[in-house]
């Protein structure tokens, strides 16, 4: 092979890399499961609606991750790290038994 088409393919494929990644580092990570044993011992679900009312008596109607002084996600964001759950995603409509009312 001549080097300048081997240069050429070298210089593709290095690109198509540098492609990859970039688009890897710019991707969110997923949202937490609601399985994840974090998510599991403080009761998170992805729908707040769902949380077991019978288990946590703490939570009430209204309840959302979006409210919780722990979210990060911007306002109107439909997910936002959590560091109680390990800095993972969860879902602005979530709730665990850690949610604590954002101030005003
Ligand atoms: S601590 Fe707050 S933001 Fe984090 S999962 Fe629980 S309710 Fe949602």
């Amino acid at each position: 092979m001549n080097s300048r088409r081997h240069f050429i393919r070298l210089a593709a494929c290095s690109g198509a890399v540098l492609l990859a990644s970039r688009e890897a580092l710019a991707a969110d990570p997923p949202i937490v499961d609601e399985k994840d044993p974090q998510a599991v011992a403080l009761g998170y679900v992805a729908d707040a609606t769902k949380a077991n009312k019978a288990k946590y008596a703490s939570y009430k109607d209204g309840q959302a991750c979006s409210t919780c002084q722990f979210y990060q996600g911007k306002a109107g964001s439909a997910s936002g790290a959590c560091p109680v759950l390990g800095g993972k995603l969860v879902a602005a409509k979530g709730w665990c038994s850690a949610y604590a009312k954002k101030a005003a």
